[in-house]
C-alpha cells in the first residue's frame, strides 16, 4: 500500500523543479565561488542570482542575506550576535524550537546572563502582556517565532515590531514554518533578523538563510575564507543554495494555491474523523485566522500518541509526536506545556502536517486508517 506522509512540519518532499534547478550544479558546474577563472565565476552568478532571489521575495538588500547549513545554524548565528551586541537579558518565547532554546540556554548558563520567557496563552500565541514585562528587563535579544511549528499558531510580529522598533533590542524572528503557509514576506521594521531553512518549503535539506538588518553585525561562528562577507566561512554549497532560491521563490509566488491545497487537505481529514465518529480534542488557535493551514495538532483521548504514532506507522501513515522522545520514554511537549495542557492530554498528541503538493484524497484516506486503527488496533 501507498504510505500517507503527514509529518510535511519536519522535512517536505524536494519540489521536481527545484531538483531540476539544482542538477546542473551537482553534475556539470564543478567551480567554487571564490575561484577568479570562469567555473568560479559561474558558481559565483548562481549564488548571487540565488541571493537576489530570496531578497527580491523578502524586499530587503540582498548583501544581508547570509547562506547557513539550514536554519539551526542561522538561528544560532542570530542568537550568538544578539548576545554579543548588547548586554541586557536573552529572551525568547515559550515555544521558540529547540534551536533558539538550547542556543539561548547554551549562552545564558555559560556567561550568567540573566534569561527570559515570553509566556503564550493557551492557543499557543504569545501573551503582550508578558512581552510588556519582558521589555521592562531592557532584553539583548527578543526570538519570537513566525508561526509554531507544533501547533501552527500564527505570532503578532508586527504588533512586537512595533514595540521594539528603533530601539537597540534585536528581535530574531525563526520564520522556517511560515513561508509558504502565512502571509508573511517582509520584515517589518523593527525585526532585525529572521531565519528560513529549505527543506520546510520543498528545496533540499542542509541549506537555510539568515536575513539580518545591516545595523545588527553579525558575529561569526566560524572563520576561515572569508565567505560570506566573513560572516560564514567555508566553501557555499552551490547546489543547495540554487535550490533554496527557486524554493523561496516558488512559495512565495504560489501563496494561496499552497494555502487553498492545504486548506483543502486539513478540511476532508477533519470531515472524515467526524464522520467516522471518532473522538478527539484540537490544540491551537481556534481561529483559522491565527493560525496556518494544514497544521493539526490533535489529542485523541485515551490513547497514547507514541503508541498511536507506532500503530499508524505499521500500517502506512507517517505522523509525528510534539513530544520529544529521551531516554526511551516520550516526554510531554514543552509547547502544549506552555499552552497549559497537562501532562496526560499532553502525551496523548500528535501532530499531523500536510503539505502543499500532496494530494487531495490523502487527508480522507488518511483519516480512514486513523479510525480503523484506534477501533481495531488500539481498541479505543
Ligand atoms: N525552526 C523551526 C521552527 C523548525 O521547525 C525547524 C526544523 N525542525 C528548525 C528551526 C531547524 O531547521 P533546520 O532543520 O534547517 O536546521
Amino acid at each position: 500500500m501507498k504510505r500517507v506522509y503527514l509529518d510535511h512540519n519536519a522535512t517536505s518532499p524536494p519540489d521536481p523543479r527545484v531538483l531540476l534547478a539544482m542538477e546542473p550544479w551537482l553534475r556539470e558546474h564543478c567551480g567554487n565561488p571564490s575561484s577568479l577563472y570562469a567555473e568560479g565565476r559561474l558558481a559565483r552568478r548562481a549564488v548571487e542570482d540565488a541571493r537576489d532571489e530570496i531578497a527580491q521575495a523578502m524586499a530587503v538588500p540582498a548583501r544581508e542575506i547570509t547562506f547557513t547549513s539550514g536554519a539551526t545554524e542561522a538561528n544560532s548565528l542570530a542568537i550568538f550576535s544578539a548576545h554579543q551586541h548588547g548586554r541586557g537579558t536573552l529572551v525568547a518565547s515559550a515555544i521558540e524550537h529547540p534551536s533558539i532554546l538550547a542556543a539561548v540556554k547554551h549562552l545564558g548558563e555559560s556567561t550568567g546572563r540573566p534569561i527570559g520567557t515570553l509566556a503564550v496563552d493557551e492557543a499557543g500565541v504569545v501573551r503582550l502582556d508578558s512581552l510588556y514585562e519582558a521589555l521592562e528587563l531592557n532584553p539583548a535579544l527578543l526570538a519570537l517565532m513566525a508561526v509554531n511549528n507544533e501547533v501552527g499558531s500564527i505570532q503578532p510580529i508586527d504588533a512586537v515590531a512595533r514595540q521594539v522598533a528603533g530601539s537597540n533590542i534585536w528581535l530574531h524572528v525563526d520564520a522556517v514554518q511560515a513561508w509558504g503557509k502565512a502571509d508573511f514576506g517582509t520584515p517589518p521594521p523593527g525585526v532585525s533578523s529572521l531565519s528560513i531553512s529549505g527543506h520546510k518549503i520543498g528545496g533540499p535539506k542542509g541549506i537555510g538563510a539568515l536575513w539580518c538588518h545591516e545595523e545588527f553585525p553579525i558575529a561569526a561562528l566560524f572563520w576561515g575564507g572569508g565567505q560570506e562577507r566573513g560572516r560564514r566561512a567555508g566553501t557555499e554549497n552551490v547546489a543547495g543554495i540554487v535550490g533554496l532560491g527557486r524554493a523561496f521563490r516558488l512559495a512565495r509566488e504560489e501563496l494561496s494555491a499552497r494555502q487553498a491545497r492545504l486548506s483543502a487537505l486539513e478540511s476532508e481529514f477533519l470531515v472524515a474523523l467526524h464522520r467516522n465518529g471518532v473522538n478527539f480534542e484540537r490544540h491551537g488557535p481556534a481561529t483559522a485566522a491565527l493560525r496556518i493551514p494544514g497544521t493539526l495538532n490533535l489529542r485523541f483521548p485515551g490513547v497514547r500518541g507514541e503508541r498511536l504514532m507506532i500503530a499508524l506507522d505499521l500500517d502506512g501513515v507517517a505522523i509525528s509526536l510534539g513530544s520529544a522522545c529521551s531516554s526511551g520514554a516520550a516526554e510531554p511537549s514543552p509547547v502544549l506545556r506552555a499552552m497549559g495542557v497537562e501532562k496526560l492530554p499532553n502525551l496523548e498528541s500528535v501532530r499531523i502536517s500536510f503539505g502543499a503538493t500532496q494530494a487531495l484524497g490523502e487527508g480522507t484516506e488518511a483519516a480512514q486508517v486513523i479510525h480503523d486503527v484506534l477501533r481495531l488496533k488500539l481498541n479505543s
